[in-house]
């Protein structure tokens, strides 16, 4: 690949893998399967080793997990929490054994196998045997305080068992995986059925989106449960410690930790293999989900002379089950045109029997990865299916072509509507899009009200595809507080609709009037916006005329906005089309206000009221708790990021990747002592 076509796919594959990194740690919401993103994420390290001046500080190859949440307090581990290195193949397992026997030519390797548990890394921390932090991973190197939330866990000990053991004195780490069971999951999903709300789509998201609420109230009701596999820390000296993962395993047994409960001793690499295959025959009894196995070096010792990669350790790896695949023939591609007037290729299949449903589309994404992958008309493609989300066209099976397959030709015009179509360029990352120009397109008009009746939005039964086609076909609604205005008799004298349907559907429209402000703000469909964010705007805002008036500067700096949103919020307010749409809806008596408006406990006063510190490194003689507790009590916040925004960065004695950002950003950095002096400066006498 010559060197401007590698960089046009770097930075492609970055805005990607931004996007699902996005979707999947902040909204516990991905589009597509791991096994696709691993793919993606595969593919950017092959081109970064090739061409090393691709990589730079901001790619995803070069961070751990997500940022933390600004919602909660950002909280350094006392050792780094690292990912782990994966594959999909066994011939790579058994590459890294070999890789790891080269390291350590003289030694006799054995491993333990334990299932891969698909949850959320969390790190506890105990004092003197005592529970005092529980933290997400966050970026691998601070996570969030959700200490509140973690001890309403079970098994979560807020004691260790004190007999077993004396490495609870002074400070102990350990690392585990907070998972739900298959039936809390259910349970949990039918709850939120029942109370209107969407469902999570796996267990695992599930388990991400309970640990991150607010309140450790609604945390209680949830019923995770937690798999402790490692210790992370330990003032106790190595001597005292287990000299093995096996003996490790017991030791937290012990303490009170629910360890896993089926772990694969292994003295020769023919033996992971043989257990990678009974774990797979086995793990679908289990009930909870896992996603693979990790294989880690047994002795410890031995560890510590493997040592770590920047993102993980070089003696484990995980080997992951892949998402089910099949191969089909791809019959036609028709293009479907959303809400937004995006225009996405649809692969029209052969029905296929995959992952316990019948396959007849799958999405093909955008032109852009039409032409990438070459998937001409007439194909056999392989097609994958993982977890709930859409099935989507792999990669196409070249030595089933037989010359007669057809270049798509993508459409100049919109084919709904025959109106012009533009490129665009996803801000969010995912690559380009051809949109139609026309907000009329009744393909947009039919989706936005489809939309607006969504589950997820103002919740209206019956108001789905077939109602709304007829409705659009009929001129009897052409935008959402056209709904308001349908009677009995226009909507039982549409097909498939008797009085009885056609009354639940008034009734939902008439209850849907008190919806809570989110719901009104996803389902009016503005660009970027969805629930999460919607949600953060309802928290921020008593009404929807603050939104409207709120400027983007403001907008910017609330949780799950940004710039991107908060652009396309002002935009579309800004449009005295949608200000006629918000008066009419007003007219119809929809509910503008939010009930989820929390005002903001805001210090307005103190010397550092509106300013903004990220602290890093060891500090000489603060601990973090002191300087945070410093600069909380002058009016300041202390964040876990440092950004445009931030005021100061307070670093100490070994800072890492916060300094080096303040650093690009001009931020002003302070050392302990200048710190001090500042605080002292701005107390006025006392
Ligand atoms: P990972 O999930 O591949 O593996 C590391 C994690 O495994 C550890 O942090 C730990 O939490 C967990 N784990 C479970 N059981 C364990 C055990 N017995 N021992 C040790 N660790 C155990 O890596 P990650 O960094 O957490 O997440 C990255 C992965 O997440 C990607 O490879 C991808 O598969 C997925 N992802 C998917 C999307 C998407 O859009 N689908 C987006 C981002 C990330």
């Amino acid at each position: 690949m010559v060197f401007a076509n590698a960089h046009l796919r770097h930075t492609q594959l970055v805005e990607q893998i931004r996007q699902h990194d996005e979707a999947y740690y902040r909204h516990d919401c991905p589009v597509v399967s791991d096994q696709e993103y691993d793919r993606l994420y595969h593919e950017l390290l092959a081109l970064e080793r090739d061409y090393p001046e691709l990589s730079s500080l901001d790619s995803p190859s070069q961070r751990i997990g997500g940022t933390p949440l600004s919602a909660f307090r950002s909280v350094e581990h006392l050792t780094p929490l690292r990912s782990l290195d994966n594959t999909y193949s066994q011939q790579e397992v058994r590459e890294f054994v070999n890789r790891l026997q080269r390291l350590l030519p003289e030694e006799k390797l054995e491993w333990i196998l334990e299932p891969k548990i698909d949850g959320l890394a969390v790190n506890l921390r105990y004092e003197d045997g005592l529970l005092t932090m529980g933290a997400t991973r966050g970026d691998g190197v601070a996570g969030d305080d959700i200490t509140a939330n973690l001890k309403t866990i079970r098994s979560v000990p807020l004691r260790l068992n004190p007999k077993s053991h004396d490495v609870f004195h002074g400070k102990f780490e350990v690392r585990g995986e907070v998972f739900l069971r298959r039936k809390g999951f259910s349970k949990l999903n039918e709850n939120r059925i029942a109370a209107g709300e969407e469902p999570f789509s796996n267990a695992r998201n599930a388990a991400a989106g309970s640990l991150k609420q607010l309140d450790p109230r609604e945390v209680a009701k949830r019923p995770l449960d937690l798999f402790v596999y490692g210790i992370g820390f330990s003032d106790s000296s190595a001597a005292t410690l287990p000299s093995t993962q096996a003996a490790t395993l017991h030791l937290l047994d012990s303490l009170g930790f629910q360890t896993p409960e089926r772990t694969w001793f292994c003295a020769e690499p023919d033996s992971i293999v043989s257990a990678l295959e009974e774990l797979a025959g086995v793990r679908g009894s289990f009930d909870y989900d896992t996603d693979g196995a990790v294989i880690k070096l047994n002795n410890i010792a031995l560890r510590e002379r493997a040592g770590f990669t920047a993102k993980a350790p070089r003696w484990a790896i995980a080997y992951k089950y892949a998402a089910e695949q099949a191969e089909t023939k791809l019959r036609t591609i028709t293009i479907q045109v959303g809400r937004t007037g995006a225009l996405t290729p649809v692969a029209e299949l052969e029905p296929v029997f995959l992952a316990g449903s019948t396959i007849r589309r799958a999405t093909l994404h955008n032109e852009d990865e039409l032409r990438r992958k070459d998937i001409r008309v007439g194909d056999t493609v392989v097609i994958e299916k993982a977890g709930d989300v859409i099935p989507a066209v792999v990669r196409v099976v070249l030595e089933k072509r037989i010359g007669t397959e057809i270049n798509f030709e993508f459409p100049k015009v919109c084919p709904e509507c025959q109106g012009g179509i533009e490129r665009t360029t996803v801000p969010t990352g995912g690559g380009t899009v051809w949109r139609c120009q026309n907000p009329q397109c009744s393909a947009q008009v039919r989706g936005r009200l489809e939309h607006w009746c969504s589950r997820g939005a103002m919740d209206i039964e019956g108001g789905g595809e077939v109602l709304v086609k007829q409705l659009v076909a009929r001129n009897l609604a052409n935008d959402v507080s056209s709904l308001y205005q349908l009677s009995l008799e226009q909507i039982s004298g549409l097909e498939r609709m008797g009085e009885k349907s056609a009354r639940n559907f008034l009734d939902g429209l008439a209850s849907s009037k008190s919806c809570d402000l989110w719901r009104v703000i996803f389902g009016l469909g503005i660009l970027h916006v969805g629930a999460g964010s919607a949600k953060s705007l309802g928290r921020h805002f008593p009404s929807l005329d603050d939104i409207g008036q709120a400027s983007q500067e403001k907008l910017e700096q609330i949780e799950d906005v940004g710039i991107v949103i908060a652009e396309s919020v002002v935009n579309w307010f800004r449009d005295p089309k949608n200000q006629a749409l918000i008066a009419r809806l007003r007219g119809c008596g929809l509910n503008f206000t939010s009930g989820l408006y929390q005002p903001e406990k805001r210090v307005d006063s103190g010397p550092f009221a509106h300013l903004t510190f990220v602290l890093t490194g060891t500090l000489p003689t603060l601990t973090r708790e002191r300087a945070t507790a410093l600069i909380e009590e002058a009016g300041g916040k202390v964040s876990g990021s440092v950004s445009k925004k931030t005021s100061y960065v307070l670093a100490g004695a070994e800072a890492g990747s916060k300094l080096e950002k303040a650093q690009q950003l001009g931020v002003k950095i302070l050392d302990e002592p200048t710190f001090l002096n500042l605080l002292q400066a701005s107390i006025p006498n006392q």
